[in-house]
Parts: structure tokens; C-alpha cells; sequence
């Protein structure tokens, strides 16, 4: 897999839920993809502050934990090490919990919140095609930039619209009178307001570069390759080899330049001996040793005397000498003073941060991007792992405090990340395995298991006798040692013609494809169109019988694909939208989805619509498990429970849809009647729900 260029870089850290909003900007140039800040200032002193209500308890809480990605059979392996979920597997519930066709967080996340399928909520990946420009965007929150007259005043602030449809049950609830506090569920973002509730943004809210989480790396001895792309794999840039350095800190957009310049920050580096660096960024000061992170720092970006947007970040020092070498997490919007709207009401971020101290806001809050990209090594990735469970296990743990609370929500997504970072390392056949890694690292999975586990404990410990303990994840997870080049295989199959009648290319986005004669594309985490006439803008497949007959085809040879390297299929499944999804959003999903054995994933490339020489290829990266591509039915997530929760019968197994309507059903709310999952039996203390 080349990393060559920009694009090509893309691929390899996007792999479902890794998209930098900043480069489809680039692409695109279209005005609605570029984001720019608000003055944080005026948002937040817009919105009143929300103060607590007070009244009785309510007689029985429900509180769901989110465990993003835990797989069933891994806490059955480990089952003995979880003491706390291992009780609950004897006294309560242990069930497999079905997944959505794909299994991917922002598709079963989305499920999980509207009590809809994809076809009904339009989260079908991480992507959203324009059908007529082939051009792929992201899902999710879409950035509407603040705009300003006079160079100087603020006309609107910048907001956000979804591009998922539907309600979240949890606002169903609040409009029937019952507070709830909702944390960190991945990709509801922007959130819906509520009127007695609280909610706090997850994976979907920017960092301040408008990104989904780009990190500053710093070395005097750039490699050639690095020199050549400052913004590869995040923003590079050069430093001299001196005692004592000054460079910069690049922030967001500059919402007053017509060339979108960025805004940045001083940033003064002196070498403290051979091990540590003094860092400065205005006026703070901390000597940060080598192998560790540094304090928060508070980073303003000035747009005018008046108005400042307020970030912050942490540093690690990678080496002092002979090189120096630095690297900067993402840069979050301060909770303290966002520029952006982070929590509702707006007000609750500063009071979380008041409570707990500072937390991360960026939604993908972890440094998956860093170590793929071989900046930061396992160490630092693992041990910010740890330090931002602390941070959500310490707003969950300060929300339970509150007894008027009737549904608590709250994700924890480390469980996820940890394993799409290191599964090469328990997995003695993935091509990225490392022997001497493998043994400091080949636990870290089984440990944020130990950590959930420890986390449930304690939250099991501040149940009241009547309150429910829902504990659930998304979908499994798999080892991803091979990809499969889908585009690649499109033109060898004939369903896709190059320009010039080449058979591969280099180029993403679709660039290069003769669309007179392709009649199937592919983008995504295993989504693939046709390109029919009417819909797309250079369709040639007529829609109806002939769309249907290519489709079948498509799936028919998926089925026989065979990996010369293990002389085994692939795809398990080829999922046909007529037959998988229903609803109003039917027509902006793929037409079909392939689901392939564990093991395999469709390639870095093949999200964004590369179609590189080969059909398969190792992946030696470091993101090395997944779940996206995966067969559903052999990809599902967890059900845990204090009580006994589930259909009867063991055949019939719950799904994250039935989630919404069990727990409106529990808060004595009526179901909404389009909800596609249904409600799940509960025996609680008192014989039934
Ligand atoms: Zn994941």
C-alpha cells in the first residue's frame, strides 16, 4: 500500500469511522464542507443556564453502559478475569445482541438511538455519496460556518445539521416529562434539545481544526517523504536543531480570511537535559519528559481583539537527542468555553468540567490516527487509553450521584479503539504481528475488558433495588490480516471500465473511471452501486429489472471469490438493500453490502474509491482489527444485565433495535409506533416490567 500522497493516506487511517472532515473540504471545495468557528463566547452566551430540577426521585432508574465493540466470544475467553460481569452472566443476562447490516458503530449507534434501521435513519456507513458526483462525504454532522460582516461582527454563528433522520428515544422520553443524561453516544451529534435532560457529544463533534482529530507532529530530521506532504498523516512540520526553537501551533480556519488561512499559536521549545523539554504556549510553561503526556494546555486562537477560540491539548516529547521530536494531540475545544456547542444545554460542558476537571470533547478521542501513522508508539497510545477512560468513567460515576436522573446513558469507545489498534498483537497470524510487542502489548484488549469490568463494579455498587443495568456493545470484533481491493475486482470482473482500459490506479475518489462503461462502484466499509441511469450522474444501468440483474450478478461472484493465499472465499454474504434495510432513506444507502469472513475487511483503499494493482493485500498497518465488512450474523455485540432481559426462547436473540422501545417501555413511556425493534421482557424485582 503506497502512502505516497495525501490521498492515499486517507484510506489507511479511514477505515470506517476515521475520515478527516479537512480533506473531503479540500477536495471538494464545497462552501458547506468547510468548517469554520463561531465565536464560542456568543454561543455560549446565548443559551441560559439549565439548573437541575428539583422533585422526588423517580422510584426506578434504567442505566445503559455503552462498551463500543465488546465481542461476545473474548468475554466468554475471558471470563474468569471478569469478576463483576461474570456474576451478572450467572444472576442475570449474558445474550449475544444482533447487529445492523453493516456492523459498523455509526450505523448501529444510529439504531440503537432511533429504534430504526438503516433504511429508516440513513447511517448506512461512514459515507454518504452524492449520486451525482460520485463524490463521497461524511455522514453525520454537517458543518453550516459562522459568517461574519464587516470582517469583524458576528452575523451566525457556526452550527451543525445531521444527516441522520429519526428522533432519539431519549428525546421521546423528555418530551413525556423524564430526565435524561445521555454521554457520549457515538454519532448523534449535533444534539437534539432537550427540556429536563442533559446530553454530551461523542464521536461526531469536531476538534478545532474542524477535523475529527488532527494531530501537530515536530522533528528536526523530517524524512524526505515527510518534507515533501506537511500534512501527511496529520500536520508535519519542521523544526532547526537547536537548544531553542520557536514555531507554531495550527489552529482552526481563520474565519475572517477569504483564503482560509488558519489562526495559530507561539510555541516555544528549550531542551531541559537529554531527556525533557520546556515547552511554552502562551505564557504556560511545563518541562515534559520524554514517554510521557504533558498537562493540559489551554490554547486561544485569535480571530479579533474581541474574540478568542479556546482549545487545548497535550504534548508528548518522542526524542531530545540528537533529533527533536514532538507531537501534539488533536486540539479539543475547551469544555470550559467552547466554540462550538458541545453538551446540552450548552452550559454542561462547563459544568462537567467544574465537577470533573478537564475532559476531552473531540469525539474520536483517541490517538488511533497517531500510532497508525508510526508517531506514537504503543506506550502512548495505551496510556492515553487509560487516562480518557478515567475521564468518562469520572462524568458517569458524578452522574449516577444524581438520584433525579431517571435514564442514564453513557458510552465508553476505548474498548473499540483498543482493539482496532491491537489485535495484530494477540492474533500470531496477522501480518503486522510482533513478538517482542506482542508480549508488552498482546493484553491490552483483555485489559479494557478488565477495565469495563472494574467499571461495572462500581457502578453496579450505586444501584438503587429497583433500578435496571443495561450493558450492551455495538457490534464484535475480528482480526482484519487481509484486504480485499473491491474496485479492483469491479474491473476485473468487467463491471468497471478505467480510462484508457486501465486495469488499476492510483488515484481515489473514482477519478480515473470511465463511467459510459462502468456499471458498479464501490465506497465505503463494503458498500457497492450501481451506476443507474437516472440516479447517478453518468448512469448507464436502467433501474428496475436490469439494475436487479447486475446486482444479482455482482453477489452471485462475491460469493466465489477465493483468496489465492489461503485458497478460501471471503464473502460469506452479499447483502441486497431490498432485502436488508426498509424505510424513507432506502435510496441513500448502497445497493448492496458485502459481508465477508473473519479475517478479512475490504481494503484501505477501497473506502474512498481507490482501486489499486492486486486484489488482495496483507495489511501491516497498525489499525488491525475491524469489524465493518464483517458477516452481521457472526458480528454481533453483548447484552448484559442485572435482571433477566430478552425474549424467552434462545433461539430468538435480542437486537440493538428492541433497546429504544425496552427502555421506553421501562421509563412507562409509549412506543413510538415505527420503531422496528421490539420490547424486550424484563423481570425486575417486583415480577415484570
Ligand atoms: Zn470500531
Amino acid at each position: 500500500m503506497t502512502t505516497a500522497t495525501r490521498s492515499s493516506q486517507i484510506p489507511a487511517r479511514a477505515v470506517y469511522d476515521r475520515f478527516p472532515l479537512s480533506s473531503l473540504a479540500d477536495l471538494a471545495r464545497s462552501a458547506t464542507m468547510v468548517l469554520s468557528l463561531g465565536l464560542a463566547v456568543l454561543i455560549a452566551a446565548g443559551c441560559g443556564e439549565q439548573r437541575r430540577d428539583s422533585g422526588p426521585a423517580p422510584s426506578r432508574r434504567v442505566v445503559l453502559l455503552g462498551f463500543d465493540g465488546v465481542d461476545p466470544d473474548l468475554v466468554e475467553q475471558w471470563r474468569d478475569k471478569l469478576p463483576n460481569i461474570s456474576k451478572m452472566m450467572d444472576a442475570g443476562t449474558f445474550r449475544r445482541l444482533q447487529t445492523t447490516t453493516p456492523p459498523a458503530s455509526c450505523t448501529a449507534w444510529s439504531s440503537f438511538t432511533t429504534g430504526l434501521n438503516p433504511g429508516g435513519h440513513g447511517i448506512f456507513d461512514f459515507i454518504l455519496r452524492d449520486p451525482k458526483t460520485y463524490l463521497p462525504d461524511r455522514t453525520g454532522a454537517v458543518s453550516h460556518p459562522a459568517e461574519y460582516r464587516f470582517g469583524m461582527f458576528l452575523k451566525k454563528p457556526e452550527t451543525f445539521t445531521s444527516t441522520m433522520s429519526g428522533q432519539a428515544f431519549w428525546t421521546v422520553a423528555d418530551r413525556a416529562g423524564k430526565r435524561s443524561v445521555v454521554l457520549r453516544v457515538p454519532c448523534i451529534y449535533p444534539l437534539e434539545e432537550l427540556e429536563h435532560g442533559y446530553e454530551q457529544g461523542g464521536l461526531g463533534v469536531p476538534d478545532m481544526r474542524g477535523s475529527e482529530g488532527t494531530f501537530h507532529y515536530w522533528s528536526s530530521d523530517l524524512s524526505p517523504r515527510d518534507a515533501a506532504d506537511p500534512d501527511l498523516g496529520g500536520k508535519v512540520l519542521s523544526l532547526a536543531n537547536a537548544k531553542k526553537v520557536e514555531t507554531v501551533i495550527e489552529g482552526p480556519t481563520n474565519p475572517l480570511s477569504e483564503s482560509h488561512e488558519r489562526l495559530t499559536v507561539a510555541l516555544k521549545l528549550e531542551a531541559a537535559g537529554k531527556d525533557a523539554l520546556n515547552i511554552e504556549v502562551a505564557g504556560r510553561s511545563e518541562t515534559v519528559e520524554v514517554g510521557r503526556w504533558s498537562d493540559w494546555f489551554r490554547i486561544g486562537f485569535q480571530v479579533t481583539p474581541l474574540s478568542t477560540l479556546h482549545g487545548m491539548a497535550r504534548f508528548r516529547v518522542l526524542e531530545v537527542e540528537p533529533n527533536l521530536r514532538l507531537y501534539l494531540s488533536p486540539i479539543n475545544h475547551d469544555p470550559a468555553d467552547p466554540a462550538i456547542v458541545l453538551t446540552q444545554p450548552p452550559s454542561y460542558s462547563k459544568e462537567l468540567q467544574r465537577a470533573v476537571g478537564d475532559f476531552k470533547t473531540v469525539g474520536w478521542n483517541h490517538e488511533t490516527w497517531g500510532l497508525n501513522e508510526e508517531r506514537i508508539d504503543e506506550e502512548a497510545f495505551m496510556q492515553d487509553i487509560w487516562s480518557t477512560f478515567r475521564e468518562t468513567e469520572a462524568i458517569t460515576m458524578h452522574e449516577l450521584e444524581d438520584k433525579k436522573t431517571e435514564l442514564l446513558i453513557s458510552v465508553f469507545v476505548e474498548t473499540d479503539r483498543t482493539a482496532h489498534m491491537m489485535y495484530r498483537l494477540m492474533d500470531p497470524e496477522h501480518p503486522a504481528y510482533d513478538q517482542a510487542l506482542a508480549a508488552r502489548y498482546g493484553d491490552s484488549i483483555q485489559k479494557t475488558y478488565q477495565r469495563m469490568d472494574e467499571i461495572v463494579g462500581k457502578v453496579v455498587a450505586k444501584l438503587g433495588l429497583n433500578d435496571v443495568l443495561l450493558i450492551i456493545s455495538d457490534h464484535g470484533f475480528h482480526s482484519w490480516r487481509r484486504g480485499f481491493n473491491v474496485n479492483s475486482w469491479l474491473i476485473e470482473q468487467g463491471f468497471m471500465t478505467l480510462k484508457g482500459g486501465a486495469k488499476s490506479t492510483e488515484r481515489k475518489f473514482l477519478q480515473d473511471v470511465d463511467w459510459s462503461k462502468t456499471q458498479a462502484y464501490a465506497l465505503g466499509v463494503g458498500g457497492i452501486y450501481i451506476n443507474q441511469q437516472g440516479r447517478e450522474g453518468k448512469g448507464i444501468v436502467k433501474a428496475g429489472k436490469e439494475a436487479e440483474r447486475v446486482a444479482a450478478d455482482i453477489a452471485s461472484r462475491l460469493r466465489k471469490v477465493v483468496d489465492p493465499k489461503t485458497s478460501r472465499p471471503v464473502v460469506s454474504e452479499v447483502y441486497l438493500a431490498k432485502d436488508t434495510w426498509k424505510g424513507g432513506r432506502l435510496a441513500d444507502g448502497q445497493d448492496m453490502q458485502i459481508g465477508m469472513v473473519p479475517g478479512y475487511r475490504v481494503s484501505s483503499a477501497t473506502p474512498l474509491g481507490g482501486a489499486p494493482e492486486g486484489l488482495f493485500e496483507d495489511n501491516k498497518k497498525k489499525w488491525s482489527g475491524d469489524h465493518a465488512t464483517s458477516q452481521t450474523s457472526v458480528t454481533e455485540g453483548i447484552l448484559l444485565s442485572n435482571l433477566k432481559v430478552g425474549p424467552k426462547s434462545a433461539e430468538d436473540s435480542p437486537s440493538i433495535l428492541d433497546l429504544a422501545p425496552t427502555i421506553l417501555t421501562l421509563l412507562g413511556v409509549p412506543v413510538p409506533p415505527q420503531y422496528d425493534g421490539r420490547a424486550l421482557a424484563v423481570t425486575t424485582a417486583t415480577g415484570g416490567q
